[in-house]
């Protein structure tokens, strides 16, 4: 069954190389969707690369029960680079697999069942991160799935005042959804859902699996908005293309979390591209970069095709363009006709997450082509 879950794309890609990647028959194209947000430095980055290849040869694996000095090293930068006061860290392999942890650890922490999630939101598809996503076409041949979870509308602070009661182990939530259509919270919103997490003595769980790493101009998505969560998790971008994630908790959290493992959790090789993509992140001031080259994308965007769009949202290298006609069509003409690879995110919403590393010429480019597309 190999493959089956994905349809066919019509170009087979063979090679990275920064910002760019070629297929088979030699084509640059120019990727501003990263993969989901997975090569936040673009392919094939030195760093990494020579990283990965040194440990490689050192050492891939051995049982989490040794201490190995890489996982020791990354599990101290993710303490340290965590928003607030958060210093705990459980890694695993997946954004999914990093919010199932959040979400029993909640649940180990509070003694409390509820979730309460939010519409359109999006977690990941094992069991309980799936049965906190909203869509119900990723949900429906699977259920029953965790029956204590209720949606709050995204936004609505009246419905998360409600929701939120001395039963609730959490609220999971996106600081900006990116599968939902790229909707970034209100400060007020965030605020808001802090503030009752508080009160209820219920978990705060931060989804920035696709926000994180400084792709919304800040390292984590929730910096703009000075909430600090009990529970952060990251994966995507993470290992620059290798499988990791991350559960960042705070004391309270993992003072109580249960008895919860996973085999392949921090191995060697992966803790290192980990440890190599969040110092590279950080050394060569990638929030910033992506803060300047996204305002300016933005704003490109506005000046170009703003009166014939519905509306261009998002932060940094997180940008949505909602068109008035289906995206599909737009992104295969971007990608056969002006070599640029983007992501649909819903039926009208044309996704940019670039690597952090692009400069102004790529953005001037995109914005040309979608200028020459959008109609
Ligand atoms: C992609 C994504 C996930 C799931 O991550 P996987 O690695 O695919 O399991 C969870 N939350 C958000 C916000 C995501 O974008």
């Amino acid at each position: 069954m190999s493959g089956f879950v994905y349809s066919e794309k019509p170009i087979e890609i063979v090679e990275g190389d920064g910002p760019y990647l070629y297929d088979d028959q030699g084509t640059e194209y120019l990727d501003m969707g990263a993969s989901y947000a997975c090569v936040p430095l673009g392919h094939g980055h030195d760093v990494v690369t020579d990283t990965i290849e040194t440990q490689l040869s050192r050492l891939t694996y051995v049982q989490g029960s040794y201490p190995v000095a890489v996982r020791t090293q990354l599990y101290e930068t993710l303490g340290q680079v965590a928003p607030g006061d958060i210093e705990k860290v459980w890694l695993c392999n997946s954004g999914t697999e990093a919010n199932e942890a959040a979400l029993k650890f909640a649940r180990a922490a509070t003694g409390d069942t509820k979730i309460v999630a939010t519409t359109q939101g999006f977690h990941g598809r094992t069991m309980g991160a799936l049965s906190a996503t909203w869509k119900d076409k990723y949900k429906t041949p699977y259920g029953p799935l965790l029956d204590d979870v209720e949606f709050v509308p995204y936004g609505d602070e009246e419905a998360i005042v409600e929701a939120v009661d001395d039963q609730t182990a959490a609220v999971i939530v996106e600081p900006i959804q990116g599968e939902g259509g790229i909707n970034p919270a209100s400060t007020d919103f965030m605020r808001t859902i802090r503030d009752v997490t508080t009160e209820a003595n219920a978990a705060l769980i931060l989804d920035e699996v696709q926000t994180g790493l400084g792709r919304t101009g800040t390292l984590w998505a929730c910096e703009r908005t000075s909430v600090v969560p009990d529970i952060l998790t990251s994966a995507k971008g993470l290992g620059n293309g290798l499988p990791i994630g991350a559960t960042l908790c705070r004391d309270w959290i993992a003072e109580e979390y249960g008895d919860h493992a996973s085999t392949f959790s921090g191995n060697p090789l992966i803790s290192a591209a980990a440890q190599a993509t969040i110092s590279t992140i950080i050394d060569d001031e990638l929030p910033a970069h992506a803060a300047e080259v996204g305002a300016y994308l933005q704003k490109q965007l506005e000046t170009e095709v703003g009166n014939r769009v519905r509306d261009i949202r998002g932060e940094g290298l997180m940008l949505g363009v909602v068109v008035k006609r289906g995206a599909n069509r737009i992104l295969q003409e971007l990608a056969i006709n002006y070599g640029v690879l983007a992501l649909p995110a819903g039926r009208t919403v044309v996704r940019l997450l670039p690597p952090l590393t692009i400069d102004k010429n790529h953005a001037d480019h995109v914005v040309d082509a979608l200028g020459e597309i959008i109609d």
